[in-house]
């Protein structure tokens, strides 16, 4: 909306907004070049792992970076792992970021995020291809609820557990209500495995673990056998996922689920880009996320839409706004300016007005 002004009240509530031609003449307008969107959302971190910074290799492909996060994994202090993700947390917020999805295998960002202002869903993360259980992660997603935030268990993914916790953890919530955070088609060799073959297998097979969900056929067959389709989900990444893949979780899930994409974590890791035209095409929903510092330089989400030049800008700026927020729940409280809403206010700015695309020097940052 060209020439709007934005009316928020002291609290940060949407007053309303107007269109103008006199901008430049009112009283106690601040005047921005730029787009003013709702505060952004994260809809995938990992902010425990912000230690990991420039300690993993670009390029290696999936199992290489599998295997070199198995190895650097706990090589830091507790005090210096929390103090990265205090950092990180504190940088999105600047960025302008209000919310997150943040996936976590232990409790070290809990209590920064319990007095964060950005609004974290927290994703108990459970993997296994041993005689693991959920229990854990039931007790963590416990502990950060009576922190006071919103937490609930979810699979890493399709392939990196059993069947039986995989199936175990999605019943681990008795409501079935919160969502889950699922990395799919993240490589090559997620599918592979179901067929005995590529790098998984021979990593799995290395450690002699069984591979007892291979009957499924595929990981979206999996995932559509062992979640409820009134489950909300998010798919992480789908970087190999085809046109099946993607109609057979929209006929499973119908707008419950949402596809999240990691560019940057892409290229980092298989030097390959997710499906975007395809997905597009198909009209499922797209939010935007990070990935960790393990596979990101930083975790600013106008780097990642500067990854997808050929999508529409309004499109990418509603992926990393109303689409991450519905994708989170909490599409009530943020991703729009709604009268009386308090979802943020973010300015993107490096805009070529032009041609509407990000300049190479885009950048967000927080207004309110
Ligand atoms: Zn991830």
């Amino acid at each position: 909306m060209p020439n709007a002004i934005l009316s928020v009240d002291g609290q940060g509530r949407i007053a309303g907004f107007e269109t103008a031609t006199d901008v430049d003449r009112r009283a106690g307008v601040e005047f921005y070049n730029g787009i003013l969107v709702p505060g952004l959302v994260n809809a995938h971190t990992h902010l425990e792992l912000s230690y990991l910074r420039g300690r993993i290799a670009p390029g290696g492909g999936f199992a290489a970076f599998a295997a070199d996060m198995h190895a650097v994994r706990g090589g830091a202090t507790p005090a210096g792992r929390e103090a990265a993700a205090r950092f990180c947390d504190a940088r999105m917020r600047a960025e302008g970021v209000v919310a997150a999805g943040d996936v976590c295998n232990g409790a070290t960002t809990f209590g920064l995020k319990a007095h964060s202002a950005i609004r974290y869903h927290n994703f108990i993360e459970v993997s296994g291809m041993t005689a693991v259980s959920a229990a854990e992660a039931s007790r963590l997603a416990a502990q950060a609820r009576a922190g006071g935030l919103a937490a609930g268990v979810t699979p890493h993914s399709a392939y990196a557990l059993r069947d039986g916790l995989f199936r175990d953890t999605v019943a681990a919530d008795a409501a079935g209500t919160s969502p889950l955070s699922i990395h799919f088609m993240e490589s090559r060799a997620e599918r592979e495995l179901y067929d005995g073959g590529g790098p998984l297998a021979a990593w799995y097979a290395r450690n002699g673990w069984t591979v007892d969900f291979a009957g499924y056929g595929s990981p979206a067959g999996r995932i559509a056998a062992c979640i409820p389709p009134d489950r909300p989900v998010l798919l992480v990444h789908a970087t190999f996922a085809t046109g099946e893949d993607v109609d057979r979780m929209a006929d499973h899930f119908g707008d419950r689920a949402t596809w999240v994409l990691c560019p940057r974590s892409n290229r980092h890791i298989e030097s390959a880009l997710p499906p975007v035209q395809m997905l597009r095409r198909k009209g499922v929903r797209i939010a935007l996320g990070t990935d960790s510092l393990a596979s990101n330089a930083d975790l600013s989400l106008v780097e990642e839409m500067k990854q997808l030049p050929d999508v529409p800008l309004d499109e990418l700026l509603a992926w990393a706004t109303a689409s991450g927020a519905a994708a989170l729940g909490m599409e009530d409280a943020l991703g729009r300016f709604g009268a009386g809403m308090s979802p943020g206010v973010t300015l993107i700015e490096g805009i070529d007005w032009r041609t509407r695309t990000l300049t190479p020097q885009a950048s967000s940052r927080r207004i309110v």
